[in-house]
């Protein structure tokens, strides 16, 4: 699915399916950084079932034992161990949404990633919706038209951001 979450602790779940969306480092920056956005800003009214929790648990355990890495995945399990603790808090309002959005666009441009592309990000999301193929990241999520105008509105900031980062990563 076209989906990725961020949990209390620092870990950070990317779905594959988001990889057809985010066709370049800045596109998966400005995911990325929402998601972190919504941790740092404590949000979140409605908490993740223990149950989804264990799930997501058990997915990426599957997918770590598949590339050996077995010793890591006890490590990751006891993040989310601490996740149900902290609560993971899913999903978020409209407001919420917003404000990850601009708490997102200031980190990948701060980290010297294209503040620009957040709004190409979200047009391709809007397209693959298109496709009768709903991404699970829009289902919560305010409409991709009201994204790219208030992305657009802190644009002009973000760039400051961007052009003052003493790095520009290259992960392609
Ligand atoms: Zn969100």
């Amino acid at each position: 699915q076209v989906n990725a979450f961020a949990l209390p602790g620092g870990k950070i779940g990317v779905y594959t399916g988001l990889m057809e969306v985010a066709t370049n480092q800045d596109q998966l920056a400005a995911v990325i950084g929402h998601e972190v956005g919504h941790v740092i800003a404590e949000h979140g009214n409605e908490r993740m079932s223990s149950s989804a929790l264990i799930n997501i648990g058990m997915e990426v355990t599957n997918q770590l034992l598949q590339t050996n890495q077995i010793a890591t995945s006890h490590l990751i399990m006891a993040g989310l161990g601490l996740g149900v603790q902290v609560g993971v808090q899913l999903p978020f309002g409209r407001t919420h949404e917003t404000e990850a959005d601009l708490i997102g666009l200031e980190l990948m441009a701060r980290g010297g990633f294209d503040p620009r592309e957040s709004m190409t990000l979200w047009e391709n999301m809007a397209k693959v919706s298109g496709d009768n193929r709903q991404p699970e990241l829009l289902s919560t999520h305010p409409l991709p038209a009201t994204r790219i105008s208030n992305l657009s509105n802190n644009m002009d900031n973000a760039m400051l951001f961007y052009n003052a980062a003493t790095t520009k990563p290259n992960c392609s």
